[in-house]
């Protein structure tokens, strides 16, 4: 992938219509590089619809990957509840796949009390059964894990990172508004760099070459993140960390979940073209 692009989670809000299609002509309009498709309540999209999607994005020159439904939880306690989750993911990825998205990625699970090491091996032995399914079916799409906002959502950057390392075709989705309001950390250049030298050290520079990032301003307390907001409403560094991504020369799609996406997005492209 050449260099670092900017996109938006989902359509943006000055495009036509809310299709797909439109959002992705309005991400060319507008300059952008990319867009994560929202299958977040679910996957409503046929697959002469996705091929449609593929056309548009590749003579659009349009990176594209898609973000699976919310209601997926790999530590469910009732079986048929991890049934429908795996499904849930495997339909997103093939989906995705046929409208040519890179990556698909998804909210993996809730410790619901449990202790977090149990649960990292639940989530790995589900995953990989996700894992061997798209195998068997060629379908070569990174599954991302993403790092979460709240203490009770599976998904800290060492959970992200080591599934990552220990399944193949496991890819981390840094969400750095997410670890913000988590950790309450990382504002602060060293502090990005560290990470993204982590992503290195534990993955290779081919995912430094190939990073999936959400960035977002966000409001947190106690309990973690609490909302989305807009980055100059926000504490939340961009600045910093585009800097650090630039210095450590990490490549691949930026994907911004601000309310009001495509500023935001034209913000991170912009202040990145300039530091
Ligand atoms: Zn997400």
């Amino acid at each position: 992938m050449a260099g670092l692009l900017f996109g938006t989670g989902g359509t943006p809000h000055s495009a036509e219509t809310r299709s797909t299609i439109d959002g992705i002509k309005r991400i060319a309009e507008l300059g952008l590089g990319g867009m994560e498709i929202e299958f977040v309540r679910g996957v409503r999209m046929g697959e002469a619809g996705a091929r449609l999607v593929a056309e548009a994005a590749t003579s659009l020159g349009i990176e594209l990957t898609a973000h699976g439904p919310y209601f997926i939880n790999l530590n469910a306690h009732e079986p048929e509840k991890i049934r429908a989750s795996q499904e849930r993911i495997l339909q997103a990825a093939r989906i995705g796949s046929i409208c040519g998205a890179k990556s698909i990625v998804f909210h993996a699970a809730f410790y619901l009390g449990d202790p977090p090491d149990e649960v990292y091996n639940t989530v790995k032995k589900h995953l990989e059964e996700i894992m061997q399914q798209l195998k068997g079916r060629n379908n070569r799409v990174w599954i991302r894990l993403e790092i979460m906002g709240k203490p009770s959502q599976f998904g800290t950057l060492e959970e992200v990172l080591k599934l990552s390392t220990e399944l193949e075709g496991v890819a981390p989705c840094i969400d750095f508004a997410h670890w913000h309001a988590r950790t309450g950390a990382l504002s602060s250049y060293s502090e990005f760099a560290s990470i993204l030298q982590q992503v290195k050290e534990r993955l290779g520079t081919t995912a430094l070459d190939n990073m999936h990032i959400h960035v977002s301003g966000i409001a947190y307390g106690k309990k973690g993140e609490i909302k989305h907001l807009n980055l100059k409403e926000s504490d939340f560094q961009y600045a910093e960390l585009l800097k650090a991504l630039k210095d450590c020369d990490a490549k691949g799609l930026v994907i911004c979940e601000s309310p009001n996406l495509e500023q935001d997005a034209l913000l991170l492209q912009e202040t990145y073209n300039t530091c």
